[in-house]
């Protein structure tokens, strides 16, 4: 962006640019990290030991002789749990993919954030008059 000189409200346009592209910057670094993402899955793979019901059966009054491991993707969908079995070969894969899907959600966060420090620095610079109610956070609409 060029500099502005005219500064009748007062604002630094030159000081604000510099920290706008500092943001900007660190914006697509961040956003070079989405490529990295290999595929994901939403929820948690968990480890669980069963009792198989036989009252004769050792794992009824032994915990450590509970058969499996069995595996399970445990994720939340409209509020409620969903759970589904796993193969032991396959668990490896959903536990690496659940990772990446918790990469995924922190990178979003990050780039939500700076997303929106940006847009208050472009809605200030095109509207120098609008500022930033600084308890809110909101950019009070001007009357057009
Ligand atoms: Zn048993």
């Amino acid at each position: 962006m060029s500099r502005v000189s005219v500064s009748k409200s007062g604002i630094r346009p030159v000081a604000r640019n510099a920290s706008l592209d500092r943001h900007t910057q660190r914006f697509l670094e961040l956003r070079r990290g989405l490529e990295q993402i290999e595929y994901f899955c939403k929820g948690t793979v968990l480890k669980r030991m069963m009792k198989c019901g036989k009252a004769q059966c050792a794992c009824a009054s032994d915990a450590t002789k509970r058969h499996g491991p069995y595996f399970e993707l445990t994720y939340k969908a409209n509020g409620k749990t969903v759970n589904v079995k796993l193969s032991p070969e396959a668990a490896p894969l959903y536990r690496a993919a659940a990772q990446q899907y918790r990469k995924l959600k922190t990178l979003l966060n990050r780039l939500d954030k700076l997303s929106k420090t940006i847009l208050r620095q472009q809605a200030n610079w095109q509207n120098p008059s609008a500022r930033i109610d600084s308890k809110s956070g909101v950019i009070p609409i001007s009357p057009a």
